[in-house]
């Protein structure tokens, strides 16, 4: 009943784990306001000299597969936080109190996986926020989710900026709409940061780190590419760069052409269903 699915990053396969600034593209803005905003687990005492409220928790707002979870993840390892990665499905359960019961625990594992990985801060991310954050009341007979959200409010308002190890939340959520306006008062997620669709730019930044380790007949394919996935997540062109690669290879090619990438997109589009609109 208790059990709960975290995935925790060790620091010491941090290489291995952690994703770096660099290798999420096309989400300049977003990357600059979430990383002044950890300025706050990095110079904790410039910022309390100040008599700056302590930032408690961020929420990353946007259409799914955007990268979210890669700025969190980021997050983390630019202020070499422990991280402790859970989605908000994961707290709602049949049984009065499991949800609520969950919360705590994350807050307490978050605190004690910091101190085993000697980190001043732990980062926990909690993804899909909306699903155990919508309005209390919404859910109709369902106490249970309300109480899980009220948990997660009382863990929020708990957190004790002077204490070692910091803690900070960061929520992803597609729906902000929805959210319980509670959530978003001050001391709970003060900070929100837009994490939209790339533009023609942004999709070419992240078709070329998807293409990092293909071999490409011409790297200048990913221009066209760019500008033909309008609307496509990072999410969708991942998957347009890995089915390039898969047809290319079907047809035994030692190198990826431009058809593969233009048949890659009709599947990427016809399998997801991305919404496309005339032209940027
Ligand atoms: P969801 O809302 O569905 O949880 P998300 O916004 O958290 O989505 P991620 O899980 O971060 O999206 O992205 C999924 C995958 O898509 C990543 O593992 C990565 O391969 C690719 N991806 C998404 N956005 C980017 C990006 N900006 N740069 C590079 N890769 C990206």
């Amino acid at each position: 009943q208790g059990s709960i699915k975290y995935e925790v990053i060790k620091s010491n396969n941090k290489v291995r784990h952690y994703v770096d600034f660099a290798d999420i593209g096309g989400q300049e803005s977003a990357i600059k306001e979430l990383k002044e905003a950890l300025q706050f687990l990095l110079k904790p005492e410039e910022i309390a000299q100040m008599g700056i409220r302590p930032l408690k928790g961020i929420l990353l707002v946007g259409p799914p597969g955007t990268g979210k979870t890669l700025l969190a993840r980021a997050a983390a390892g630019y202020t070499d936080s422990a991280f402790i990665a859970v989605a908000g499905s994961e707290f709602i359960e049949m049984y009065a109190g499991v949800g609520a019961k969950r919360v705590r625990h994350l807050f307490r594992e978050a605190k004690k996986k910091a101190r085993e990985q000697n980190c001043r801060s732990a980062i926990i991310f909690i993804d899909e926020l909306d699903v155990l954050g919508a309005r209390r009341g919404s859910h109709t007979g369902h106490l249970e989710y309300d109480q899980t959200l009220n948990q997660l409010l009382v863990e929020m308002d708990g957190i004790n900026p002077n204490e070692d190890p910091r803690i900070l939340v960061i929520g992803a959520t597609n729906r902000s709409d929805i959210l319980d306006p509670a959530l978003l008062r001050p001391g709970r997620f003060d900070r929100q940061v837009y994490v939209g669709l790339p533009d023609k730019e942004g999709r070419k930044k992240i078709l070329k780190i998807h293409t990092r380790n293909k071999p490409l007949d011409d790297e200048e394919v990913l221009e066209e590419v760019a500008r033909e996935t309008f609307g496509f997540s990072g999410a969708h062109l991942e998957s347009l760069a890995n089915e390039a690669a898969i047809l290319a290879m079907r047809e035994g090619k030692e190198k990826i052409e431009k058809r593969h990438f233009i048949e890659a997109i009709d599947k990427v589009i016809m399998g997801e269903k991305v919404e496309r609109r005339p032209s940027e």
